[in-house]
């Protein structure tokens, strides 16, 4: 190569590195020139960083301070924690991961009072020792190394189960251990010595106890209640609930009652669980017996009983057949006095029956003696068989009560006049004093009110020697005319029942046992029946007696009004306006005075008839007593005769011997005689017949008009014993009654179509058709034919409560039981004996006629 070519070639890369070099620094400046612009950035930077680091600075000395601050607080919490901590009564204490004591508060330590090795730093190990070799521990029987050992091993297990121990203080601690996360123990030390105490008396009581929370969980339950559910024992856990305990048993056959029903049964258990009310009993598998109770606490959790009832069960089970066995016993008793007594009153009628027949006849006076005392004693032994057999009827509860319609008014009238012989004999008055406001009839049993009626007069007449029996009756409204409360006390003037033995009476064959009282028969059981029945009535009976002053016996029924069938006639009195009554007993004299005053009458009373005799002129009506002191009512008539007064004379009498002796012309002048008490309507009866009587200026007798060819009443009756026939046959003998009998039902039927009776008595045990049947034939005739259903009435000598409703839902009417009295049989037929018939008594239509068949039939 040239020269000059390597002189181009040289200028050219000099050229070349000219322009690099030219290019190379423009880059470079450029370099430079961000350079400096980021230098300048990164300045700006520096400062802002130099800034923050001085704000941090500043920040990092206030954290530092409120740093300072905070661990200040920390000290101050901790100080306060430990103070509290201090303060409980429960112990707490910190052990450290090698088991030595950091801290303890003092409840922890008072436990070890007095040993001075328990301090922060000793071994937990140490501590057990210390507490069993040092005694503050009372373990028992057991071995101080085993008791040790047993608290150690527990000590490591986790988590720490919880342990009770008691102190030889006698208190218990329950402790609580829990082990950190950083190998601590944080121990915690409870006395529950009052809660060891109650849960030592709930285990303590013989019954099964048991606490369930709100949600139905198992608080607690003392071992009682786990040995009675033995079965589901091993679920008896707090915590688990009612339902799976339950469940839990019904699988282990703990509740026989759940056999085959288990879910039925686990839902009414639930039922009755979530609503406890009263107790049930529940029978466990092995055969005893449990009462439960429940109730819920206020908490609305539930708190439960189970008392074990296993002997009361048995003795109830045992009383239970007892009461079966007696019961049957009782039913045989009462078939057996039911047999008894109509085994015996079927003799007894004829005994008595026939005795009164024959007192009838004429007797010689020894004869007369005998006859008396056979029917007295029949009679005698009549009620006290009653008495008894009503007391067992009532014993059994077989007595029923059938009410019905009745005259009460009537039946107090009735039972007073059917005790008048023994009144009589011994000059007493009975009385009876009826609310002259008080309806008389009632709807009640007419039968058992006779009787406590019975009861109450008879005694009265039996333990009074002298002055009067007063029965009286007041009542008012205990609901707007339907029923009335009815007050009725019977008063005697009798020897008086002192006041420690007012009790004793009316206690079963009680009496009052002293000189004066026991020369009385009786059997003690009338007052004890008469306030069973009072009962039975829903009424109640009293006393009031001081010994030697009378004795007044009182009760109260309630009853309904029935409805009046006849009213009490207004008897016509247009020629009466002024009565005159003379009576030396103040009692009589109010009762007549009221009864008259309601007529609208004048009265004037007098006590004896001399002084009466001078105002007898100016009264259009005398009614006098028959027995008075000095006068007595027939000598005070003639007296008034003599004196010219020519009104009517009306004598009240208790001798039944004058009531023939009536009429104007005889010699007495007396226009009528009636038998004391005198009912009402009986006395306004009396007052209508006389005072017409004045005007016509005639004399007409208390009887019926005059005789009429009117037919006698027709009797039918079917009784299948000859003796019984007889009997019935001379009861009525006398009477102006068409009787006729029939062997058995059959004939009874054939006759009744015959004869259409007014009346029927109708035995019931009959051969071929008995009563019942008969009856049910004579009904079904009266049916066929449109005709008025006759009164039958039962003749039986069955005198059990079954027997008198069977007779009366056979359609008869009423019911008669053997022995047949004579008054009862005239009673019947005087209260069905119709009006268009012939008089009863024959002689009715003859005034002035002394036959004595009809005031005895009034009497009844
Ligand atoms: P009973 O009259 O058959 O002895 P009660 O039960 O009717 O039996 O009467 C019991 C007793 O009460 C009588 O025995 C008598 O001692 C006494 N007692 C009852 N009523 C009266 C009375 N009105 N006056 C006196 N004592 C009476």
């Amino acid at each position: 190569m040239d020269m000059t070519e390597r002189l181009a070639t040289e200028r050219r890369k000099r050229l070349a590195a000219e322009r690099l070099l030219d290019q190379k620094s423009r880059e470079l400046f450029e370099a430079n020139r961000r350079l400096s612009q980021h230098a300048l950035t990164l300045s700006d930077e520096i400062i802002e960083t130099r800034q923050t680091a001085e704000d941090l600075r500043g920040q990092n000395t206030q954290v530092l301070s409120e740093l300072a601050e905070v661990s200040l607080e920390a000290d101050v919490a901790k100080q306060r924690l430990w103070d509290s901590l201090e303060t409980v009564k429960d112990g707490f204490a910190l052990f450290d991961a090698q088991n030595r004591l950091v801290i303890a508060n003092r409840a922890y330590l008072s436990v070890f009072d007095g040993l001075e090795a328990v301090v922060p730093g000793i071994r937990y190990d140490e501590i057990v020792r210390l507490s069993v070799e040092e005694g503050i521990v009372d373990i028992g029987a057991r071995a101080a190394s085993d008791w040790i050992e047993e608290f150690l091993t527990r000590w490591h297990q986790n988590p720490v189960p919880t342990r009770v121990v008691r102190l030889w203080s006698g208190d218990y601690i329950k402790l609580v251990d829990r082990r950190t996360p950083s190998g601590d123990m944080v121990c915690l030390s409870m006395n529950i010595t009052d809660m060891m105490r109650m849960w030592a008396a709930v285990e303590a009581i013989p019954d099964g106890f048991v606490l369930y929370d709100h949600d139905d969980r198992l608080v607690m339950c003392n071992d009682r209640y786990r040995d009675f559910y033995a079965d589901s024992a091993p679920i008896m856990k707090p915590g688990n609930s009612f339902e799976e305990i339950l469940r839990y048993g019904l699988g282990n056959g703990q509740y026989p009652e759940a056999l085959g029903r288990e879910e039925d049964w686990l839902t009414e258990r639930m039922n009755r669980h979530q609503r406890p009310e009263g107790m049930i009993e529940q029978r466990l598998p092995d055969g005893r017996w449990l009462r439960i109770l429940e109730e819920r606490t206020p908490d609305g959790g539930l708190v439960g009983l189970r008392v074990d009832i296993t002997e009361q069960k048995r003795q109830q089970m045992a009383l239970d057949r007892a009461r079966v066995a007696a019961e049957a016993a009782n039913r045989a008793k009462s078939a057996f006095l039911a047999n008894m007594s109509h085994e015996l009153r079927t003799p007894m009628n004829g005994v008595v029956g026939m005795a009164e027949l024959l007192c009838e006849t004429e007797l010689s006076e020894e004869q007369r003696l005998y006859a008396h005392t056979i029917r007295e004693s029949g009679e005698a032994l009549l009620s006290l068989l009653n008495d008894v057999l009503d007391y067992s009827k009532i014993e059994a509860d077989k007595l029923q009560l059938h009410p019905e319609p009745f005259d009460l008014e009537r039946t107090i009238y009735e039972i007073v006049m059917l005790l008048q012989a023994p009144a009589r004999d011994k000059n007493l008055d009975v009385l009876i004093d009826y609310d002259l406001f008080l309806p008389t009839r009632f709807v009640g049993d007419r039968g058992r009110i006779r009787q406590i009626f019975t009861n109450l007069v008879g005694n009265a007449i039996k333990f009074t020697e002298r002055g009067h029996v007063l029965v009286r009756v007041v009542g008012f409204e205990a609901e707007e005319g339907a029923l009335q409360q009815i007050n009725v006390t019977v008063e005697d003037t009798g020897i008086g029942i002192s006041r420690d033995m007012q009790d004793h009476i009316f206690g079963e064959f009680n009496q009052v046992e002293d000189q004066q009282n026991r020369k009385f028969e009786g059997t003690g059981l009338g007052l004890a029946i008469t306030r069973r029945l009072i009962g039975m009535m829903g009424g109640e009976i009293w006393l009031e007696s001081e010994k030697g002053e009378g004795a007044c016996f009182g009760f109260s029924l309630t009853l309904p009004v029935a409805e009046e069938r006849e009213p009490l006639p207004a008897p016509e009195t247009a020629s009466v306006r002024h009565v005159l009554v003379v009576d030396d007993q103040e009692v009589n004299r109010t009762i007549l005075e009221r009864q008259l005053s309601q007529l609208g009458l004048e009265v004037t009373c007098h006590v004896t008839a001399e002084t009466a005799l001078g105002v007898a002129d100016s009264t259009d009506l005398v009614i006098t007593d028959h027995r008075m002191p000095g006068m007595d009512g027939f000598t005070f008539a003639r007296e008034l005769r003599r004196s010219g007064y020519s009104g009517p004379i009306l004598m009240l009498t208790s001798n039944p011997a004058c009531l023939g002796k009536t009429g104007r012309n005889s010699e007495s002048g007396i226009d009528l005689v009636l038998q004391k008490p005198v009912l009402r309507r009986a006395l306004y009866e009396a007052i209508s017949t006389l005072a017409p009587s004045v005007q016509a200026g005639s004399v007409a007798a208390a009887g019926p008009g005059p005789a009429s060819p009117r037919r006698p009443m027709r009797v039918l009756a079917a009784e299948d014993n000859r003796t019984n026939r007889l009997v019935l046959g001379k009861m009525v003998e006398g009477l102006n009654v068409d009787m006729r009998f029939a062997d058995n039902g059959n004939e009874a039927v054939a006759a009744f179509r015959e004869v259409r009776p007014d009346l029927i008595f109708m035995d019931i045990s009959m051969p071929e058709c008995d009563g019942k049947e008969a009856t049910g034939a004579i009904r079904r005739i009266e049916r066929e034919t449109a005709a008025l259903p006759v009164p039958i009435v039962a003749l039986t000598a069955h005198a059990l409560q079954g027997d008198a409703e069977d007779i009366l839902a056979a359609g008869l009417d009423a019911c008669l039981t053997k022995p047949l009295r004579k008054s009862d049989i005239l009673a019947a037929i005087e209260a069905h004996h119709p009006a268009d018939c012939a008089p009863l008594d024959p002689a009715a239509s003859v005034a002035g006629d002394t036959a004595e068949t009809l005031p005895r039939l009034r009497a009844i």
